[in-house]
This record gives C-alpha cells, sequence and structure tokens, in this order.
C-alpha cells in the first residue's frame, strides 16, 4: 500500500489549487469572449443588451397573436400608425373606415390613443375585433386646451398629446436593435389609399408627399426641383414654416424617432407649426426629406373631415310619441 507524507499531502493541495485557479480562469475568459461577441465590453453595455432582448421578448409575447397573423412578413418593415381619437357620434365610422384600409397592408402596427382618461367601451370592443396588431393607449386634453363644441376648429391644437403619448409608448417599448420601420401619424377623419403605405414603408429619415383637400387649396405638396425638396405649395405661412405641410404629409423612420428621444408636438406651438417643431426636434432639414407618390405628383391621402352627426331627430322621437333609437345598439 502506497505511502504519503505530510509533504506530498501539502503538494498534492497545492496541485488542485493550481488546477482550480486554471479552470476558474478560463471559465472567466470564454465568459468575456461570450459577451463580447454581442458587443458589449463593460457590464453596463451587457445589462443594456440583455434590457433590448427583455424588451423584444415582452413586444413579442405582447404580439403574437397578430405577428401570426397573415398580413405579418417576416424581415419587411413595420409601419407604426399613431391616431388620436376621441368619443363623439361618428368615432365608430371613422375607425371602421381606417381598419378597413390598415387591414390591406403587411406589418402595420395601429397605435390608438384615445382623449380621455379611461378607455371607452366602444373603442375596447372595436380594437379586439378588428384583427389587427393593435395597442391602446390614453391621453386625456385638460379643459383649458380641450376645443369646444362651438369653438371654430382652428381655435386649439387637437391630437397633439395624443401623439406624443404614441411617441413615449415606442420609446418605452421598443428598440433599435430588434424593430425596425417608420412611423406615421394618421388621423381618424382623413382618407387613407393602401398605395401610400406602400410609399413610406422604405423611409431612410423623412419622407414626403401631398395631401389633398387641405389648407382650402385641392392639394398642398412640398415642391421639388432635380429630385430635392426646395419649397412648399401652400397658401398659409409658406416661407414661415420650416416645413410647411400636413400631419398626413410625412413619415419618419423608427430609428430617428428613437435617437431623438425629446422630438414631440408642442400644445403652445403656433397655429401650423406643429409639424415643424417635431421635425426641427428631430434634426431633420430639408436635404433630409425624401419626396414620395413619383416625386411628390401624386394625391395618396386626402384631409377630409367628416361632418358632426345630427341626431336632433332622437329628441323629436319622444315628442311625437315614437321610441328613440335603442341606447343598447352601438353606432
Ligand atoms: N382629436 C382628439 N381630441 C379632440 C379633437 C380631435 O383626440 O378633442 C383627434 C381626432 O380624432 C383626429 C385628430 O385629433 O384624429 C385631429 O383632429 P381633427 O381631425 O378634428 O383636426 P383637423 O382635421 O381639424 O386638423
Ligand atoms: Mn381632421
Amino acid at each position: 500500500m502506497a505511502h504519503f507524507s505530510g509533504r506530498d499531502l501539502i503538494y498534492v493541495l497545492m496541485l488542485c489549487s493550481a488546477v482550480w485557479f486554471l479552470i476558474m480562469f478560463v471559465q472567466l475568459e470564454s465568459c468575456r469572449g461570450g459577451i463580447n461577441d454581442h458587443q458589449p465590453s463593460s457590464l453596463v453595455t451587457y445589462r443594456k443588451a440583455l434590457a433590448a432582448k427583455e424588451k423584444e421578448i415582452k413586444y413579442l409575447r405582447e404580439h403574437a397573436d397578430s405577428l401570426n397573423r397573415r398580413q405579418h412578413v417576416v424581415g419587411l418593415p413595420t409601419i407604426y400608425i399613431i391616431t388620436p381619437t376621441y368619443t363623439r357620434p361618428v368615432q365608430k365610422a371613422e375607425l371602421t373606415r381606417l381598419s378597413t384600409v390598415f387591414h390591406s397592408i403587411s406589418n402595420v402596427h395601429w397605435i390608438v390613443v384615445e382623449d380621455s382618461d379611461v378607455k371607452s367601451n366602444l373603442v375596447v370592443d372595436f380594437l379586439k375585433d378588428c384583427e389587427l396588431n393593435t395597442t391602446h393607449l390614453l391621453s386625456v386634453t385638460p379643459p383649458d386646451v380641450k376645443l369646444r363644441e362651438k369653438d371654430p376648429n382652428w381655435l386649439k391644437p387637437r391630437g397633439v398629446l395624443q401623439r406624443n403619448t404614441g411617441l413615449a409608448w415606442l420609446r418605452s417599448n421598443l428598440n433599435a436593435d430588434f424593430n425596425h420601420g417608420v412611423v406615421y401619424f394618421a388621423d381618424d377623419d382623413n382618407t387613407y389609399s393602401v398605395k401610400l403605405f406602400a410609399e413610406m414603408r422604405d423611409t431612410k429619415k423623412v419622407s414626403v408627399w401631398p395631401v389633398g383637400l387641405v389648407g382650402k387649396l385641392r392639394y398642398e405638396s412640398p415642391l421639388i426641383e432635380a429630385g430635392k425638396v426646395i419649397g412648399w405649395h401652400t397658401y398659409w405661412f409658406r416661407n414661415e414654416r420650416p416645413f410647411a405641410m400636413d400631419m398626413a404629409g410625412f413619415a419618419v423612420n423608427l430609428h430617428v424617432i428613437l435617437e431623438n428621444s425629446l422630438a414631440k408636438f408642442d400644445i403652445n406651438a403656433k397655429r401650423g407649426f406643429q409639424e415643424s417643431v417635431f421635425l426641427q426636434a428631430l434634426g431633420i432639414t430639408l436635404e433630409d426629406l425624401e419626396p414620395k407618390a413619383s416625386m411628390c405628383t401624386k394625391v395618396l391621402v386626402w384631409h377630409t373631415r367628416t361632418e358632426p352627426a345630427n341626431l336632433s331627430n332622437e329628441e323629436k322621437m319622444e315628442m311625437k310619441g315614437y321610441k328613440k333609437s335603442d341606447s343598447h345598439v352601438e353606432v
């Protein structure tokens, strides 16, 4: 039987420690190497990458249903459509008109922002049934900046805070590593051609096009010379507005929005200057604008306005002894 002295035991222990240190060293290095494959070189950047992955997983989980639907094409940039909306008799008709168009577009994510402090049943149910990839947000306009029924429509800006809420959602739920696409502000009463969305999908920074029936003209449009925007076909503040176009006349690459996290609309901006305030905050210049719709010669979106519903016969029904329309029937 072999005999070990105390010295042998110390040698064996020293050998074991050395092997253990070697193993730990190799593990540490391979671990660092693994992280380096994904670029981050410090714990902070590693944590950032992890947070981005967590966002990605959260997004996929929340939108798994709609991402599986036929409208989703892998690799195609998503069109994030931000729509402010508010309760009135024509609301469901407006949302229905929009959703019918959006059904014909692939990879669309519709962000509907209600001007309210509670989600209305009408919008909740509508979005549940509409078979689109949607997000329902809230942002109530405070009474001092809210347009009243009798006010002329130009008196106060509409949809401003709701668009900002949509932007805030994009910035806290998407990340530039995983999400690619374009952001478009689509008011609920305008009319959109399906072709418009194909035009905007490959926007590098900001793409622009004409808008029909706006500014008391047949159309407003960027003016193009040698393939570049050099000014604006518009009547109002033509030379004063850096970007003299309607909200419906441009789309912005998602990464531009994520990279300029402070850019937003301003409830106090001068009338007609919302678009300019936002695009300037994004650091955009005329040079950056990408003319679409056959070099801005085609109208693919119209600034239509829906006449308020006249429901005055409802009251008269009772006076005649008829029953009023059933309040349980959603219109
Ligand atoms: N909007 C809103 N709250 C309001 C009025 C309007 O959220 O009190 C929304 C409206 O649904 C639309 C957008 O803001 O999507 C722009 O409003 P509107 O179409 O009335 O403005 P205009 O066409 O006059 O620019
Ligand atoms: Mn409108």
